[in-house]
């Protein structure tokens, strides 16, 4: 068995250390002859596994006291319904920045709930840029104010935390959370499915200011309130114990990696490395301004369209997996999360200079 090099968007790779442990744990947890999934989320050594997990996140993202961290389900799609009916709290609208297809989800979604301003959009740009500070029209009446850090699809990333004066900041970080240091004190709530830089699907991670929760609007189910879970510690219901313990183990990796200031590092001279590459190339093409290139989701065109299938049949035949454009924007998009080691990066590079030499 030979493992490949996994550039999938989500679920994405996971590192391979992380995978070894949960194989070598899977029958046996801890010598308690049975695995961790297969135990009561009241079990005295689940919840230390539960509680070892948030300290990690807090100690890796350095969260303030008064911040709640819950880890739910639902994907960041049920997040998209779940910050309205919580932070509206009697307001009327709610602000939102529109930089891509993640971006649009939330607004139709919250748009159920709410008066959902687009107050600046790239799309006229084909969303190749992310709008200023100064092209923000916010509304300092509004509940709060939500941006997507990260386009996964369109491959556009935030180079800046927006100033938002004294109305909450939400941020979507599904696909750049962990992937470098943040002030989480800039942020009323930051949400992030883990299936992209933290773990297995079927687990969601909030990261919320204790005072904003409490409020909901009328008829929240009660799974969609933050209080609750807050209060419950994440165990209202059945958690996915699974998942949570596996993001666990992936929060251990990258604290033995030297944390989040240490993959930045690598995650930095990954992406410069694959957009050099790109760039040097009169063959590959990347139409995104450049400081708004993300680090985590790199794609890019041939040329010439019609050589897309053969790229991607040699690319999987060289061991190089799930190079495939978003069906949206067709091409190719190399994901080069956290877990990806920078091999898997030099690699793909080595790759895309062969294939041009042989047919560009
Ligand atoms: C993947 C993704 C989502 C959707 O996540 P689900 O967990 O599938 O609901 C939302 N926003 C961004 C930025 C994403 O990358």
């Amino acid at each position: 068995m030979t493992r490949k090099h996994n550039f999938s968007a989500g679920p994405a790779a996971l590192p391979q250390a992380v995978l070894e442990q949960a194989q070598q744990e899977m029958l046996d947890w801890q010598g308690r002859g049975l695995s961790v999934m297969e135990m009561s989320h009241r079990d005295k050594a689940f919840i230390e596994v539960a509680e070892t997990a948030e300290r990690d996140i807090r100690e890796l993202l350095a969260i303030p006291e008064n911040y709640k961290v819950l880890f739910l389900q639902g994907g960041a799609t049920s997040q998209f319904s779940m910050v309205p009916m919580n932070l509206l709290r009697g307001a009327s609208s709610a602000d939102f920045i529109d930089t891509g297809i993640w971006s649009r989800k939330a607004i139709k979604e919250a748009g159920r709930y709410a008066q959902a301003r687009v107050v600046a959009s790239t799309e006229s740009q084909a969303y190749c840029r992310v709008p200023g500070q100064a092209e923000l029209d916010l509304d300092p009446a509004a509940a709060y104010v939500h941006y997507t850090t990260n386009e996964t699809i369109g491959g556009v990333e935030f180079d800046y935390v927006p100033e938002t004066g004294e109305v909450p900041l939400v941020a979507d970080m599904s696909s750049d959370i962990l992937a470098r240091p943040i002030d989480v004190s800039r942020y009323g709530l930051i949400y992030a499915g883990a299936q992209k830089n933290i773990g297995p699907a079927g687990l969601t991670l909030v990261i919320v200011r204790d005072d904003l929760i409490g409020e909901t609007v009328a008829g929240t189910p009660t799974m969609f309130d933050y209080k609750v879970h807050a209060d419950a510690d994440s165990m209202n219901n059945t958690p996915p114990t699974f998942a949570w313990y596996m993001t666990g183990l992936v929060f251990k990796w990258l604290k033995a990696q030297g944390g989040v200031e240490a993959i930045a590092q690598i995650n930095q001279r990954k992406a410069e490395k694959l957009y050099a590459a790109i760039d040097g190339s009169g063959f590959y093409n990347n139409p995104i301004d450049r400081p708004n290139r993300s680090i985590m989701n790199v794609p890019f065109t041939l040329a010439d369209s019609n050589l897309d299938s053969r790229f991607l049949d040699e690319a999987q035949a060289a061991g190089l997996l799930n190079l495939k454009g978003h069906r949206s924007v067709g091409g190719m998009r190399a994901s080069i999360y956290n877990a990806v080691p920078e091999a898997s990066v030099d690699a793909l590079i080595a790759f895309m200079q062969e294939f041009e030499r042989r047919c560009g």
